[in-house]
């Protein structure tokens, strides 16, 4: 699976660096850097909640 950011609805709320720091890194003004695309099965929980958990709907999960 794949990390994908909708860059027309991150309003950079910088929720999912925190919650998804193996793929997301907060730029500092809140937006994410993409670290890596891939998530890795380990850290697919932290993915969902990542996505579950952003105000913009802006993270999604893709295969
Ligand atoms: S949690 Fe959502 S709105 Fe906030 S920075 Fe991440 S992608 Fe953007």
């Amino acid at each position: 699976m794949r990390i994908e950011v909708d860059w027309t609805r991150c309003d950079g709320h910088g929720l999912c660096g925190l919650l998804l720091p193996e793929n997301l890194e907060n730029d500092g003004d809140g937006f994410p850097l993409v670290r890596r695309r891939e998530v890795a099965d380990a850290d697919l929980r932290h993915a969902r909640r990542a996505v579950a958990a952003c105000p913009a709907l802006a993270l999604r999960l893709e295969p």
